[in-house]
């Protein structure tokens, strides 16, 4: 994997090319300001309750070139001049070779910005349309492998914190595509260890809302690179649930918020996992004999057991 590198110190503050990032107006300074003053106020909130940076942490900031990643590395780099403790954020961006990729527009726009910044080189793109039959949707072996390549950077770079732009909205989208094709009640964590349990990574938009995050991007005039470039189109059961999620705002606005506060109000004792809450255990009599399901279902009872 190839990889490029930069620091702020060196670097002009001007850029020559016309395509390239042009700041709009600070949202602070004009009529969004109450916009940037939510959203921060909403990622401090987000970084408070999971504790998801801490005093030393050298955060690596996932940065795909849409909207909701330049919101996070934005957002971040606002907080990090007032936070409380002092951490370190490096913005990262995994160049995965899909055709058209304007390779210059993100690091004009981190030299920009003056964030430090490093760009990985992986030809993941090949890959995958090797692999993927055509007509499918290519993009879930695409994050796969994307994750796969910042992990493995976050781990030989000394990165303590891995930080994505997933928000409020694709916690619910997830939590509702676990709920209807896998049958689980499962979601997006703000907080996460990686299976191998080597990363931590943190959501910090965890609260914001997607429309948030447009009209952010917007007003930012961030350079959104969009991801389509490679043809593929974004899973058909996502889309599904995030029409059914729309139509349900606009019938009753408000529902996706509601729900998204239930993520963080769980009750086992309220549902049925006995993994989570010892049901078993709950009124058990200390004098009787506990009977398994095989017994209940085959009628054969113990021996002891008093039959009625
Ligand atoms: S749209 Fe293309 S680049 Fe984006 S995640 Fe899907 S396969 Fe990957």
């Amino acid at each position: 994997m190839a990889l490029r590198m930069n620091t702020p110190q060196s670097l002009p503050r001007v850029l020559a090319d016309p395509l390239s990032y042009r700041p709009g107006p600070h949202p602070a300074r004009q009529e969004p300001h109450k916009l940037a003053r939510r959203l921060r106020r909403q990622v401090g909130q987000a970084i408070a309750d999971y504790a998801m940076i801490e005093e030393g942490d050298k955060v690596m900031v996932c940065l795909s070139g849409g909207k909701d990643s330049y919101t996070l590395l934005d957002l971040l780099m606002q907080l990090q001049k007032k936070a409380p403790v002092r951490f370190e954020l490096v913005a990262v961006n995994l160049d995965q070779k899909q055709p058209g990729f304007p390779a210059h527009v993100l690091p004009d726009y981190l030299r920009a910005i003056g964030v430090p910044y490093q760009i990985l080189e992986q030809d993941t793109y090949s890959v995958v349309t090797r692999v993927v039959p055509e007509g499918k949707t290519m993009c879930s072996l695409c994050s796969r492998l994307r994750r796969g390549a910042l992990y493995a950077h976050a781990q030989e770079a000394g990165f303590t914190k891995i930080a994505l732009g997933h928000h409020r909205d694709d916690l619910v989208n997830t939590f509702f595509l676990n709920l209807f094709h896998h049958a689980k009640i499962a979601g997006m964590p703000p907080k996460l260890l990686s299976d191998d349990g080597r990363h931590v990574v943190i959501r910090p938009l965890a609260y914001v809302r997607e429309s948030d995050i447009q009209a952010y991007a917007q007003a930012r005039n961030f350079p959104i690179i969009p991801c389509d470039l490679c043809g593929s189109q974004e899973n058909l059961q996502r889309r599904q649930v995030q029409k059914m999620l729309d139509a349900w705002e606009r019938e009753s606005p408000g529902r996706v918020e509601t729900i998204a506060r239930a993520l963080s109000d769980v009750r086992p004792e309220k549902l049925g996992d006995a993994r989570l809450f010892d049901f078993l255990s709950l009124g058990a009599r200390q004098d009787a004999t506990r009977i398994d399901a095989g017994a209940w279902q085959s009628g054969d009872l113990p021996d002891d057991h008093d039959s009625v």
